[in-house]
């Protein structure tokens, strides 16, 4: 690495960003209220990232001359998406800091290598079994009693690349070449009450901010509502913060992370999935508190002190999917509800178009 990592970046110095979509560019807009240029590397001609950022470089994530030009235009490197090749994250990390670092990367991109690093941890998860053929899957769904979830291990969002199986009226025939014959895991089928997530915030110091848990719900696999305060328990509350702060720390971690857990009937959590970047339910912070998660990832990355997580309002932030973004115009007549735009021209049905958060006064 060619230069000393946690340096305070100045103003005017320029954050690289691997990835275009909405993430992106609202990192980029954070980026800029605090004076940085920024450097999109994405393969999209015209991405959300792009309108706002400082520029763009169109090619893609493992091209190796971008990579070069990518390291040698910015003073540090993020990302956006967990599925960045680990190659060109480790190839970035020898001439810039990348943070949150490859490693973070590398557990994510794999349910399996996630699992047994959270367990590592000492975190709960869903139980759960390495497939790797269809006589696996239906023994360890024998195992399971019939019930589970089978995701594919890697390259999985928005519940894509899953099968469940309530019962033994759920047949796994064909199951492992319908998800592409690829390595899959089973995991049991959780009976959570509810669904929460962390917002939280590591400094290269190893100085740790959390959100409150967001409660979360999720239709054909996609995050649609987020809502804080969560009704979780007060115990599952300061279970998340450990949680955080116990993963940060394991992983060196450097930046904002979203960590998705499922609530038991009894308060205990369990961890679902790890996101090494800002995610979907910590949209909110942007309008109910002082500093967003996209502001506390450029700070905790750029070496500045990070801002308050302190949460002014109680809110809901929904997201606008496909043609719900045509009622912006009247959300926008609402004197509670902030809304957020990504610069998508095609509506189509399924995308992630924007969000908008309707405040209310804090009630706890
Ligand atoms: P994931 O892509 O792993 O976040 O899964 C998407 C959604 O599917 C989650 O937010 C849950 O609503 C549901 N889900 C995932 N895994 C399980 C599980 N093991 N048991 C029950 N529901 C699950």
């Amino acid at each position: 690495m060619t230069e000393a990592p946690g340096r305070v970046l100045k103003p005017g110095e320029a954050i690289g960003i691997v990835g275009g979509g909405q993430l992106g560019r609202m990192l980029a807009m954070a980026a800029a209220r605090l004076g940085f240029r920024t450097i999109i590397l994405e393969p999209q001609e015209e991405c959300p990232a792009e309108q706002v950022a400082s520029s763009h470089i169109t090619a893609a994530y493992d091209d190796a001359e971008a990579l070069d030009m990518l390291a040698a235009l910015c003073s540090i490197v993020t990302y956006e998406f967990e599925n960045v090749p680990i190659e060109a994250a480790r190839t970035l990390a020898q001439k810039k800091p990348v943070y949150p670092p490859p490693r973070a990367l590398e557990v994510a991109q794999d349910r399996l290598t996630e699992k047994s690093f959270l367990q590592e941890c000492g975190l709960a998860t869903a139980r759960f079994a390495a497939i790797d053929s269809q006589q696996q899957l239906e023994q360890a769904l024998n195992d399971f009693d019939n019930c589970g979830v089978l995701k594919t291990r890697r390259l999985g969002y928005d519940g894509k690349g899953q099968r469940r199986f309530a019962g033994p009226q759920d047949s796994p025939t064909g199951a492992f070449a319908q998800l592409g014959h690829v390595p899959l895991i089973l995991e049991s089928l959780v009976p959570f009450v509810r669904e929460i997530s962390i917002i939280a915030a590591r400094t290269t110091d190893g100085t740790v901010v959390s959100y409150d848990p967001a409660e979360n719900e999720h239709r054909d696999g996609i995050l649609r509502r987020s809502t804080v305060p969560s009704a979780a328990s007060p115990a599952a509350i300061e279970a998340a913060g450990h949680a955080a702060v116990k993963i940060t720390e394991q992983l060196d971690y450097v930046g904002v992370i979203g960590i998705e857990f499922f609530e038991m009937d009894d308060g205990t959590l369990l961890v679902n999935e790890l996101a090494p970047r800002v995610h979907n339910s910590g949209h909110w912070t942007e309008a109910a508190c002082i500093t967003s998660q996209f502001e506390q990832h450029i700070r905790a990355i750029a070496g500045l002190p990070l801002g308050s997580a302190d949460r002014h309002f109680d809110c809901t932030m929904d997201n606008l999917i496909g043609d719900e973004v045509e009622t912006v115009q009247s959300l926008l007549g609402k004197p509670d509800t902030v809304v957020h735009l990504y610069g998508k021209a095609d509506i189509r049905p399924g995308r992630k178009m924007g969000h908008v958060t309707r405040v209310r006064t804090r009630s706890h």
